[in-house]
């Protein structure tokens, strides 16, 4: 089954015009602007292969120049989109694109001028496509899927545009723009068609999976000090666990505000939540790597280590107390003193549960208050040594 280029136009419109619509329902739900250009731009293709098709009733000047002028536009929106999804900014000289297609009109139209502007069209969509498709490299971090997959198929569409500029060089290649003879357009036309269900897919594959994962990070997360909540904690901890041996043990560290009520109630709310804040800095930038922070809730915060020792657990208190109840004592005055009260437990075998684990940090914290707080207390439960330490 043979297709001519009018029937592969007017599938191509029908895509388009799909695209344009799928872009601009995910748009809705997500409001991220770069699907809204996107969405433009397979509009403009749109419009432009519907007026493309009146190049055969002899309407040239609409069906070749400014159907072809275009389709220049909609890659010049999708680089747009792709800027706005990579947060890069663009050189200005990309809004003179423009001007070099209006310049080509004021040319004699014959069969070198056919020539020319398509030579010219196509270096005008295959450099905003090929810059597009360099702005989503990774930058340090890795990209999603449908990040790398849009990368590609731009790539692979501009490259296929580069080739399509330079083939006009080549002697004796048929093109007849105002007809749809030669080879070139027809391959064209079929490679359009393709590269707008790849690109519409990756497009919104490429949103969708970065919004996924902003909801992921959102879910995972206490709000006020961005540390993990506890959710996010029943799922790491697992792993983390299943790694405790007598030769690595682990020890999970529940740290509670002494006296934190009286911060509020001198001092406001959001005197408090700044002290909460603090301390979690304090948390970040003491934990181990591999280690998880974590917020319980209110002033309760939990620290669950790997490979951990008696004598690091006592340092690291040491030094979380320490830094704690030096802002504290800066920042608030308080009948009496804000600090921190620690309960640590050791443990080599894996726990039962996380939850059982946290109900002896509770237990041991307890005793840590009770003891009068501003303090560590430490329970050692590895084989042989269940004994425990203040
Ligand atoms: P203790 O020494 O026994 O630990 O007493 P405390 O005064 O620290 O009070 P407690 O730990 O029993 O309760 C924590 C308080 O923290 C209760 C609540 O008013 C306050 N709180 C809970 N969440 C927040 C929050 O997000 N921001 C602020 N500012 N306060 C909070
Ligand atoms: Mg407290």
């Amino acid at each position: 089954m043979t297709l001519d280029p009018p029937t592969i136009l007017a599938l191509t419109v029908a895509l388009a015009a799909a695209a344009a619509l799928y872009l601009t329902v995910e748009w809705r739900s997500v409001r991220e602007p770069s699907l809204l250009l996107w969405s433009a731009g397979f509009a403009t293709i749109t419009v432009g292969s519907t007026l493309a098709l009146l190049r055969i009733n002899g309407s040239l000047v609409i069906g070749i120049w400014f159907a072809n002028g275009l389709l220049v536009t909609a890659h010049f929106l999708f680089l747009l989109g792709v800027a706005r999804f990579t947060q890069s900014r663009l050189s200005p000289a990309w809004f003179l694109m423009p001007l070099v297609w209006f310049g080509m009109l004021a040319l004699p139209a014959d069969q070198a001028w056919s020539k020319a502007m398509l030579a010219v069209q196509s270096l005008l969509v295959a450099l905003p496509t090929l810059r597009a498709s360099f702005l989503l490299r990774p930058h340090g971090r890795s990209l999603s899927v449908g990040a790398v997959q849009l990368r590609f198929v731009l790539l692979i569409h501009g490259l296929f545009y580069l080739a399509k500029a330079l083939s006009v060089v080549i002697p004796g290649t048929l093109i007849d723009l105002a007809a749809f003879k030669g080879e070139i357009i027809q391959v064209s036309l079929v490679e359009g068609a393709m590269a707008i269900m790849l690109i519409a897919l990756s497009m919104t594959g490429s949103e969708r999976y970065r919004r996924e994962q902003q909801i992921a990070r959102l879910a995972a997360r206490d709000p006020l000090t961005a540390l993990y909540n506890r959710r996010a904690l029943d799922l790491r901890a697992p792993r983390l666990l299943a790694q405790v041996t007598p030769a690595q043990p682990g020890a999970l560290l529940l740290i509670d505000i002494d006296n934190f009520k009286s911060v509020n109630d001198l001092h406001g709310h959001t005197a408090g939540d700044r002290l909460l804040i603090a301390l979690s800095e304090m948390i970040r930038g003491i934990v181990p790597r591999g280690a998880v922070a974590a917020r319980l809730g209110g002033d309760e915060f939990v620290i669950l280590l790997n490979q951990a020792s008696t004598e690091q657990i006592v340092e690291l208190g040491s030094a979380l107390r320490e830094q704690f109840q030096h802002l504290a004592a800066q920042s608030f005055s308080t009948p009496q003193p804000v600090t921190l009260s620690i309960g640590a437990n050791l443990f080599d075998q894996p726990p039962a549960s996380l939850t059982a684990l946290i109900e002896q940090g509770d237990s041991t914290l307890y005793e840590s208050k009770r003891a009068g707080r501003d303090r560590i207390r430490l329970v050692d439960r590895t084989v042989g040594r269940a004994n425990g330490a203040s």
